[in-house]
């Protein structure tokens, strides 16, 4: 590779993106602990890099800022000519910045995000689909089950602590949605367990995984599907938060080996 290649390809990750400085409209609870903020603002109108992926993507993520800290959340939707979008937020509690923002957030609050980035999106080849996670995966979840083909076949296990926390979900009539209730946070192998037992195909080179979470259960999941022999080109993994940290520690840890996934 050439020094301008180099370049090429790496410009536009070093191109400062801008923050949007977006108004919140609408706040609605969607489950127990999952609360659907809506905002809107002039600059959505240039929401999103042509030249990067994002908006594309299912799992397409912004970066709220609250004061010098970040909090990656996904987008549930977007509208650009509205020039607006939403934002579904585990409610977990009193500790951190975003999940107390949005359970307090009220019409006329500030929300201020950068972004898009992104990177998976489902297979419409893809023999069979998993689609796996905690509550912080429901949104990614659920936008990936909406792009789904007619005829896709797959199932989707996510881990929630109460009944309560089941939400609409529409997949093709091929896909299983499952919810799996743990009330037991410490039994971080729960997930992986039920995604020893679900219905694989024999053959799953040509399935498709999406396993994004707490990062205690991500790797247990990991493990499986590594017994399981599905190969590491079909699969998105990662943790999307860690009990006991926040989201600062969590992404600094990625880069130990307590914070790797593979
Ligand atoms: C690409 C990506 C997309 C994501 N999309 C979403 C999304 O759409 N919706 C969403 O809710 N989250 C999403 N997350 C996860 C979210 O970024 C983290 O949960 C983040 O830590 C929340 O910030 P906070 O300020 O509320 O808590 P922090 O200040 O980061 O943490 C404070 C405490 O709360 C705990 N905590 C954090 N998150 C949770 C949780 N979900 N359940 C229980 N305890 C928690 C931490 O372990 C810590 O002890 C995503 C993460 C990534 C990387």
């Amino acid at each position: 590779m050439t020094n301008t290649e180099t370049d090429n390809r790496t410009a536009p990750s070093r191109r400062q993106r801008p923050v949007h400085e977006l108004t919140v409209v609408r706040t609605e609870p969607i489950g127990r602990h999952l609360v659907r903020v809506t905002a809107e603002g002039e600059s959505l109108a240039t929401f999103g890099d042509p030249d990067l992926p994002g908006l594309a993507a299912t799992d397409s993520y912004v970066k709220l800022q609250f004061g010098d800290a970040t909090r990656t959340y996904t987008v549930r939707s977007f509208d650009r000519a509205a020039r607006r979008i939403a934002i579904d937020f585990v409610v977990h509690g009193d500790e951190g910045l975003a999940g107390p923002w949005a359970q307090r957030a009220q019409p006329g609050d500030t929300m201020r995000l950068m972004g898009p980035g992104g990177a998976y999106s489902p297979d419409h080849g893809a023999a069979w689909h998993l689609l796996t996670g905690d509550l912080s995966a429901v949104p990614a979840i659920t936008t990936a089950l909406e792009a789904l083909p007619g005829d896709a076949r797959g199932a989707a296990i996510i881990e929630v602590e109460t009944d309560d926390d089941r939400v609409d979900l529409r997949p093709p009539a091929g896909v299983d949605v499952r919810w799996a209730v743990n009330p037991d946070v410490t039994d971080t192998e729960f997930l992986a367990r039920q995604i020893a037992v679900a219905h694989w195909p024999a053959d799953r080179t040509s399935a498709q995984v999406f396993a994004h979470g707490e990062r205690e259960s991500i790797k247990a999941i990991r493990k499986v599907l590594r017994e399981l022999e599905v190969p590491r080109e079909r699969i998105s993994i990662s943790g999307y938060w860690a009990r006991g940290r926040a989201e600062d520690a969590f992404q600094a840890e990625k880069r130990q080996p307590i914070g790797q996934i593979d």
